[in-house]
């Protein structure tokens, strides 16, 4: 079969289709599919696709093209022609063509685009006495030139500009600044057709000067280097950076759409827009978007002129005043709002979309799955399940746990916020708090990032140039631009805290400085953005954690629930964490450290009694010490008990080594010897015989309750007697008494005999005949996953301590990662840091023969992990997979460990 280059759609049909993103990018399946899809069947301006094959092809063989591609497009041309009436390049009736590039994936600005291609000296005339309006003609061939000297004759052609003034655009701009100034005028629409004439002579001339070749004056050679233009910037710095940060493969390559150009710059009956099917900033289902009156396409994203609101929702502070688009063309708002309802029913997804309007006829001219931020993908995701546009399963793959992590970002205080008086205000394109401080180039900000600052990037307005800046920057602030400006895009595909269009600052680059009213603030000087709000402040409010209260949130996590298979837990060390965690969903807790309730609290009293006890000499001292602590250690754990009610709480026995609990500084160490009515020399000895050299080993965990049995006995007797007593209230407290740091079954034998005990003694204390509890192990030493089928024996359940299991795993710790990372990563020997996740080859090894051995003892043991990785979404995954019961994490991850567990439950039912 003759291989296919080209792709057709028009006139209600179309060779391609929304499947085909593959061949023919994100935009060219789609025209497709508004096109020829019966559901849609939009006004597409006709024009065709050539495949990202031939982008391969054209790199593959020194940028040439393949054979017979030339004629698939002649024909394709000829097809436009005959639907548009009109023929490229006659001079009485001509057609313009656009032509654009087109990724797999959407890479907002990062290739080229060139209109107006078909405006030659010939055309010109005939254009001119169709459409009546030699100014419009003029203006369309001035933007012409500008276009394609820059981006064909200029970048295509390997020229180097001196420096960023010297390009060719920035030399035609300025000729026509000088016009512009000389004249008077202040806005480009204040040039007249006579004006344009004579400027595009101008722009010729300076083309042919610092070029050195004639403006090409034949529609063909024009069509033929716009599309090798866009097939070159594929490879462009631009693209190719942008493609290194979002992970996108040089291998995809573009296509290129061309296409009949439609002008919404021919009079007052004419306009372009842009918009959303629903609001991308906080999801609702409005529709929302901007757009220009007598403006061509890049106007409504440059942010030259501030783009009107399309309805009376998308107005805001700073479009207030000007006319919507449902106001100044009723009718047509109404087509357009009848396609956006008709997209939405045939996407099931919010949609990014493209208008034009031509004396009075409105063209759609792109569609794309709209970016979002978190907010607006959780809020999307909860509605369209209600509207039955979607399936739960869908809605949790629809958010993606960073997206969920941006609702969980720190926002400013608003305690703090609400006393603060902004020193400006723009639009909120991007939510979340941020202070950092002031730079004003991506260059500089990149540069401060190394140093390890907190900047934020203030431009008068970004361009994909400044990519990586704004991706080192904390936050970012534009003068210019709207909504839909390449800031906002960008920092709402990153869930970048971002403000634009903030018209009350002024920026002067020359001073580095940017003017608010009298204030003037200079690189360097600390500012906070509220992206949410799109408010500035002065300095460095204080942030906090927030959204936890967020009603849209709940009911997410709610369609998680239903749908994951995994528990998921957390790890809280006080009843307040416990509290917060609950809020935020948790099924238990599956740690509870008790050694932190010895810091951190009012009162010293506990850490003193601790510390007693551990310089104790003889059992009967401890044991008086023990006695003294152990109301304390029961009241706080029955506190945790009762906050979780009828929940699990895994309690840990003592992990730490004891010399963690002594100060180290001698003053202090001076003071607790008096405080305890001993010798410094007697403490100092007594210290120094409980130091663990390496602190992840030794005596610690399980050996310090094999060789101090009281400190284990008290604790017991502290979970059991505040389970007894809440039992008595009628309350249903779960405790699981988990024994950390076993390699043996024995040491577990040992702290179930001493369990065994204390519970009679406390079932007959308060005469009960049952309390609830279970009785488990933490396995984080590797040796434990080994005999684990012995040690399930007794244990009737697991939790994974993979912060301990992924440095004795590796035999490294994660301060060594710090030190020698840099290193091993240059020499390829490990890729990334070891310790994010347990997905990969090893730990999750390990892992795994644990669960199998573990199960092959206890059929139904319990498996659980409760480091790190249980909020970590690669790991919570893997956890699903191996088959574990709960993941646990701390109070914050709950609902990112949520979501990753439903989304790994929807991935196994898809597999
Ligand atoms: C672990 O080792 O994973 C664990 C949870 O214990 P800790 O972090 O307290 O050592
Ligand atoms: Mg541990």
């Amino acid at each position: 079969m003759k291989a296919k280059y080209v792709y057709f759609f028009g006139g209600g049909k179309a060779d391609g289709n929304e499947s085909m993103k593959n061949l023919l990018g994100g935009k060219g399946a789609n025209l497709a599919e508004m096109a020829g899809h019966k559901d849609l069947l939009l006004p597409v301006p006709p024009g065709f696709t050539i495949t990202t094959e031939v982008c391969d092809y054209y790199y593959k063989n020194s940028k040439a093209y393949p054979k017979g591609l030339e004629e698939e497009v002649k024909e394709s041309l000829q097809k436009v022609e005959a639907l548009m009436g009109k023929k490229f390049g006659d001079p009485n009736n001509p057609l313009l063509i656009s032509v654009r590039s087109g990724a797999r994936r959407s890479m907002p600005g990062m290739m080229e685009t060139i209109l107006n291609i078909g405006l030659t000296t010939k055309t010109i005339p005939g254009l001119i006495k169709l459409t009546g309006n030699p100014r419009f003609v003029y203006d369309a061939y001035r933007r012409l030139i500008m276009m394609y000297s820059d981006v064909v004759m200029e970048k295509t052609a390997g020229i180097e500009p001196k420096d960023d003034q010297s390009g060719i655009r920035k030399q035609l701009e300025r000729i026509m600044d000088k016009v512009k100034k000389e004249k008077n005028y202040s806005s480009d629409t204040d040039l007249t057709a006579d004006d344009l004439k004579k400027l595009c002579g101008l722009f010729k001339a300076k083309v042919k000067e610092v070029l050195k070749k004639d403006f090409p004056d034949d529609p063909m050679q024009q069509l033929w280097g716009g599309i090798g233009a866009v097939f070159a910037s594929w490879n462009g710095k631009r693209a190719v950076s942008y493609r290194r940060i979002e992970k996108i493969p040089d291998e995809w390559g573009t296509a290129v759409n061309v296409q009949a150009m439609i002008f919404g710059n021919m009079g007052s009956d004419s306009a372009t827009g842009v918009a959303f099917t629903r609001n991308p900033g906080n999801g609702e289902n409005q529709f929302y978007g901007e757009y220009l009156i007598n403006a061509q396409g890049e106007d409504v994203v440059a942010g030259i002129r501030t783009p009107a609101p399309i309805n009376e929702y998308s107005k805001s502070g700073h479009n207030k005043n000007l006319v919507s688009l449902e106001k100044a063309m009723p009718k047509l708002y109404k087509e357009l709002f009848d396609y956006r309802n008709k997209l939405e029913k045939h996407y099931r997804d919010i949609q990014d979309i493209e208008f034009t309007i031509e004396k009075g006829r409105l063209f759609m001219l792109q569609c794309r799955v709209g970016k979002r931020n978190g907010p607006a993908a959780v809020h999307i995701a909860v509605d369209m399940v209600k509207e039955k546009l979607i399936t739960r399963e869908e809605a949790v793959m629809r958010v993606t746990p960073s997206q969920l992590e941006e609702l969980l970002h720190p926002i400013i205080d608003p305690e703090v916020e609400i006393d603060t008086k902004p020193l400006a205000k723009g639009l909120p394109a991007g939510p979340g708090g941020a202070s950092g401080q002031i730079i004003f180039t991506a260059k500089d900000a990149v540069e401060w990032k190394k140093q390890g600052k907190k900047i934020i990037l203030v431009r008068e307005e970004t361009n994909p140039e400044d990519v990586e800046g704004m991706r080192a920057a904390e936050a970012i602030l534009t003068a210019r631009g709207g909504m839909t400006s390449h800031a906002a895009l960008v920092a709402r595909g990153w869930g970048k805290c971002c403000i634009v269009g903030c018209g009350d600052i002024r920026i002067e680059y020359s001073k580095k400085e940017i003017h608010a009213g009298e204030k003037i603030l200079k690189e360097g000087d600390w500012i906070t953005l509220n992206g949410t709000k799109g408010l500035v402040y002065e300095g460095k409010l204080p942030m906090m954690d927030s959204q936890e209260e967020n009603k849209i949130l709940g009911e997410f996590l709610r369609i998680c629930d239903s749908i994951k298979k995994l528990g998921v837990r957390t790890n809280a060390d006080t009843p307040e964490d416990a509290r917060r965690a609950k809020k935020f969903g948790a099924e238990g807790i599956g740690l509870f450290r008790t050694e932190h309730m010895f810091y951190g609290k009012g009162s010293d009293e506990p850490l003193f009694l601790l510390r007693k006890m551990i310089v104790s000499k003889t059992q009967r001292e401890r044991k008086k010490a023990l006695d003294e602590l152990f109301p304390f250690v029961k009241k706080d754990v029955k506190a945790t008990l009762e906050t979780m009610d009828g929940l699990p709480v895994t309690i840990r026995l003592l992990d730490p080594p004891l010399h963690e609990f002594v100060p180290k500084e001698p003053e202090k160490l001076k003071q607790l010897a008096k405080e305890l009515k001993i010798t410094l020399e007697d403490l100092s000895k007594h210290t120094e015989s409980l130091k663990e050299s390496n602190p992840m080993m030794g005596h610690r965990g399980v050996r310090l309750g094999i060789t101090y049995p009281e400190v284990s006995e008290m604790q017991i007797r502290a979970i059991l007697e505040a389970a007894a007593e809440l039992a008595k209230q009628g309350k249903k407290p779960l405790p699981e008494i988990m024994v950390p740091v076993v390699c043996d079954l024995k040491e577990l034998e040992n702290q179930m005999e001493i369990t065994k005990k204390v519970y009679k003694e406390v079932l007959q204390k308060n005469s009960l005949k049952e309390i609830k509890y279970t009785f488990g192990t933490m396995i984080e030493i590797p040796r434990a996953v080994f005999v684990a089928d012995r040690l399930a024996q007794v244990a009737e359940f697991f939790s994974y301590g993979t912060n301990d299991m992924t440095q004795m795993g590796f035999g490294f710790s994660r301060d060594d990662v710090g030190a020698f990372m840099p290193d091993y990563i240059n020499k390829g020997i490990l890729p990334d840091d070891p310790f994010q996740t347990i997905d990969k080859d090893g730990i999750g090894e390990i892992i795994k023969i644990g669960i199998e051995r573990g199960r092959k003892g206890r059929k139904d043991l319990k498996v659980g992990i409760c480091g790190e990785h249980g909020g970590e979404p690669r790991s919570v995954e893997f956890c699903h997979k191996v088959g574990m019961d709960y993941v646990s994490c701390s109070p914050f991850r709950v609902p990112i460990a949520k979501l990753a567990a439903a989304q790994a439950a929807v991935k196994e039912g898809q597999s």
